[in-house]
């Protein structure tokens, strides 16, 4: 059979601990015996950052500004320990935080739905988007323990010098305060990444906020929405049948719970910390959500939602068998395959997305697993296999899907 040929390179980011372990086996077993992969490869795992400075981080990221599509693998966001453990010369920032800093993109989280894993919310059949704003918000505030009475004002200071002012209480015994804010233009990149991530997904797209309460704060995002979406894309979602649609946080969530799924839930940066949290657990699995984070401008990049599976790579390094699910960092790889056949009009890479997603589901619906998924699954016999048999597995399915 002669191998899939690719015209643009993708980015490749390779990451850490297990998921690097699986990153190359999904080259070795599922991707170079039939795909001519064209990537240009950047090391984002550890000790290569260190010694780049985490130059490389940023590198990747511009890389993936010029060709416009992204895989990457997990990677190991430093802490007290890891500094001991690579010797760093500084914590380097997550590089999911830098990457998403440089393509002022927002995250797209939706899981993997297969037959046997049955979701706690028995009529989600169809998977549920999770789109997070990143910026702002309680996750840039300015806190102040207020020690005892006294009066706490909101004091707006222009260049000119002139102020706005308003009193937030006058406190007569302690208590605390917070400001927070946010900015029209990063609002904007929101509602743009969301609007077109729905035409890109056809999917309807709801968003919520609870601007009945915070009249001026919650209603900016509600009118920016609006006016971005009655301005740009609102013939586009009428040429395709899907909805943009409004409504009260407490109202979505009722929703949300009593919907079948299918569509993208807009949310602001806490709702989208809390909320995402909730359905992952819902739907079952972290290890079976998958990540997307879109650009305004239309950049992707593609992930699992999951980390470098720290636990199971420690037990690589001893010896000792794991059964980690690869199923996720696959999904990465198609749907940046997917997206690169689309945009350079390769319909034979399109086909191979579809066909290894299709084998994965396969594989497991077939009663093949890792642990991880034999112990939520309804499959009665299930076989559990290592991560390196599962990913054989998958391959077998797929060869006779092709
Ligand atoms: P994690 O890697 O997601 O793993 C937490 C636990 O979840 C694992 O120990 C394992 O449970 C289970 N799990 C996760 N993915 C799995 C998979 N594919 N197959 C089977 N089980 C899976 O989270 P963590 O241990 O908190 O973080 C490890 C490192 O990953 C940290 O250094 C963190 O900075 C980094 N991280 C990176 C990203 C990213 O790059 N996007 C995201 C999150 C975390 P059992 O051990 O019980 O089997
Ligand atoms: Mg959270």
């Amino acid at each position: 059979m002669e191998k899939i040929k690719m015209t643009t390179p993708l980015v490749e980011m390779d990451g850490d601990e297990m998921t690097r372990i699986l990153w190359k086996m999904i080259k070795d077993e599922l991707l170079n015996p039939f795909i001519e992969l064209k990537t240009e490869y950047y090391d984002l795992g550890l000790e290569h950052r260190n010694e780049t400075n985490d130059q490389v981080t940023v590198d990747s990221a511009e890389a993936t500004k010029k060709y416009g599509v992204a895989v990457k693998c997990a990677t190991i966001t430093p802490n007290a320990a890891r500094m001991t453990e690579y010797h760093l010369k500084e914590m380097w920032k997550s590089p999911n935080g830098t990457i998403r800093a440089i393509l002022d993109g927002t995250v797209f989280r939706a899981p993997i739905l297969i037959k046997g894993i049955v979701p706690y919310v028995n009529n989600w059949t169809k998977p549920i988007t999770i789109a997070r704003h990143a910026y702002g918000d309680v996750y840039k505030n300015v806190e102040i323990k207020v020690p005892g009475a006294g009066k706490a004002e909101l004091v707006f200071t222009a260049g000119d010098g002139t102020q706005i002012r308003e009193t937030i209480h006058a406190f007569d015994g302690p208590g605390i305060i917070q400001g927070i804010h946010n900015t029209d233009k990063s609002i904007a990149s929101f509602a743009r990444a969301c609007f077109g991530y729905a035409i890109d997904t056809k999917q309807d797209l709801w968003f919520a906020t609870k601007d009945t309460i915070s009249k001026k704060y919650d209603h900016n995002f509600k009118d920016i929405f609006q006016e971005i979406f009655d301005a740009e894309y609102k013939a586009k979602f009428d040429e395709l049948g899907i909805e943009y649609f409004y409504t009260l946080i407490d109202d979505a969530v009722a929703r949300v719970i009593r919907s079948e799924g299918g569509f993208i839930w807009a949310c602001k940066n806490y709702d989208g910390d809390v909320m995402s949290d909730m359905v992952a657990t819902a739907y079952g699995d972290l290890s079976m959500m998958t990540s997307v984070l879109v650009s305004p401008s239309g950049v992707y990049e593609y992930e699992a939602a999951h980390g470098t599976v720290q636990r199971h790579y420690y037990k690589h390094l001893k010896g000792e068998e794991t059964s980690t699910n690869s199923i996720a960092t696959i999904f990465a790889w198609t749907g940046a395959l997917r997206k690169r056949g689309e945009l350079d009009s390769i319909p034979e890479l399109k086909e191979f997305a579809d066909k290894l997603e299709k084998a994965c589901i396969k594989t497991v619906e077939d009663g093949k697993m890792t642990k991880s998924l034999s112990l939520i699954s309804t499959c009665e016999n299930p076989v559990i296999l290592n991560s390196l048999d599962f990913i054989k597995a998958i391959r077998t399915t797929l060869e006779t899907l092709i």
